[in-house]
């Protein structure tokens, strides 16, 4: 029998959690629910799981500093976030992402939508994780120790300008549109502008310095990695 894909919940409002864990384990998880953000860094240390529900806001430190502690980390920074939250305002909804969640939920939310959204990101990362690493003109990507190198020098790269990078190197070559970028890197439920992978193609730029030229933005169209920039 296959494994049943562990999700932690870190919600401290018991209602919600027990209906997210009810359906969970209905669909096939196996979830673990804790109630703040000490008892979650316990859970953490003592097993990986494979997907966390994060709640922004928690006794003690807040769901947000937990995601930015894990994705600084590099035994967690892998590890699946959907950061659960009451706030909608665009300004939350880009920290969550930035501070390395994969997925965003407004509260209320619906159980069918929790699962939709678990089973989207773990599809996402599944592909993503099994592979080793990518190098297109010099420029190498190793997704298992998160680094990325240039003519064997390392890079400094944000999460998001990881993955997004993680994402092009993935399929080189070909042009993705804006929208694309955003369903494929930022989450399949777009509630960010266009203009957001902009600013991120920008940063990545910058962070990838000589390299940053293997970016190509297509007018029009949108971004792509290639080995053969145009002069
Ligand atoms: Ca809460």
């Amino acid at each position: 029998m296959k494994k049943q894909p562990t999700v932690l919940i870190v919600e401290d409002e018991p209602a919600i959690a027990e209906l997210m864990a009810v359906n969970l384990r209905h669909n096939g998880f196996q979830p673990v629910w804790v109630v703040d953000s000490a008892s979650a860094q316990r859970e953490i240390d003592a097993a990986l799981p494979d997907l966390i529900l994060l709640d922004w806001m928690l006794p003690g430190e807040s769901g947000l500093t937990l995601a930015k502690r894990w994705r600084a980390h590099p035994r967690t920074k892998l590890v699946p976030i959907i950061m659960l939250t009451a706030r909608t305002d665009e300004a939350d909804r880009v920290a969550g992402l930035d501070a390395g969640a994969d997925d965003y939920m407004a509260k209320p939310f619906s159980t069918k939508e929790m699962l939709a959204r678990v089973r989207a990101v773990l599809r996402r990362r599944a592909p993503e994780q099994a592979e080793g690493g990518v190098t297109i003109g010099g420029l190498s990507l190793d997704v298992g120790t998160h680094r990325v190198t240039f003519q064997e020098q390392p890079l400094k790269l944000g999460p998001t300008e990881f993955k997004l990078l993680q994402y092009l190197m993935s399929h080189a070559e070909r042009v993705h549109s804006r929208g694309q970028l955003l369903d494929k890197v930022w989450g399949d439920h777009v509630f960010i502008e266009e203009r957001t992978v902009d600013v991120h193609i920008k940063r990545l730029r910058e962070a990838l310095g000589e390299a940053g030229v293997l970016v190509e933005t297509v007018r029009g169209s949108g971004y792509r990695v290639t080995a053969h920039p145009a002069p």
